[in-house]
């Protein structure tokens, strides 16, 4: 049988991947949150698991070193969705890509002078597309993480980031203030292993879809 890999990303994500993996069939030997094996072996043979930061996922997959992944529509789009095959969308991790601000900022202000924004962000692709779609003027500050730090301390104007409760927001009296796009989970696959391995890919993709269509 020929031996398949599938990328994941760690953290919220993998809790909502591993029950939709087991409704394809695919079931790690070992709880790949609390191994620290690289590699896990599952229940189906030819399939085993790398858990990896969530924006490496597509950069494995693209090269060939996994076969499949699940990635995140936020994570794509930054990627640039090269040499990548996407033919699902699983329908988890489900959130929105938003634009928040202090509560007491005033955006729409801002927007109108047409004043030089200062906007934190490690969605920098997108949201440098999204503004200069608006035909906006921004200045990216890239960043790792904890975005909702920046607007607290001066760092930054705005936000360009994930949203799934709006708890960060509410907790750091932050507020949504304009909408980017609808986010969700995507199956991806190399090109290269489909065509090389459709027999063994193609039932798991199909697997996947009754997984995550129901
Ligand atoms: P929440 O407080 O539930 O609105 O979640 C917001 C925080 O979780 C932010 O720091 C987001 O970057 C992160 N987040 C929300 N949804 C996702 C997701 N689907 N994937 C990865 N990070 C997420």
């Amino acid at each position: 049988m020929p031996a398949l890999t599938i990328a994941l990303s760690k953290g919220r994500l993998l809790d909502e991947t591993l029950p939709l993996l087991a409704r394809a069939g695919v079931i790690p030997v070992e709880d790949p949150n609390a191994s620290r094996k690289l590699i896990v072996a599952t229940s189906h043979a030819a399939v085993s698991l790398v858990v990896l930061r969530a924006t490496d996922v597509p950069t494995y997959v693209q090269y060939g070193a996994a076969d499949l992944g699940v990635a995140g529509k936020d994570v794509l789009l930054e990627h640039g969705n090269e040499g990548l095959y996407q033919p699902l969308d699983l329908r988890i991790g489900l959130c929105r890509l938003v634009v928040a601000t202090r509560r007491d900022y005033d955006w729409r202000g801002s927007v109108q002078r047409g004043g030089r924004i200062r906007v934190a962000t490690k969605y920098v692709r997108t949201a440098r597309e999204h503004f200069a779609a608006k035909g906006m003027h921004v200045d990216l500050i890239h960043l790792y993480g904890s975005m909702e730090l920046a607007p607290l301390v001066g760092l930054a104007d705005a936000i360009v980031d994930l949203v799934d409760t709006g708890n960060t927001l509410r907790a750091n009296r932050l507020r949504v203030v304009e909408e980017i796009m609808p986010v969700s989970s995507r199956l991806i696959v190399n090109p290269a292993s489909l065509k090389l391995q459709r027999a063994a890919i193609a039932p798991l993709i199909e697997a996947f879809r009754k997984a995550s269509h129901g």
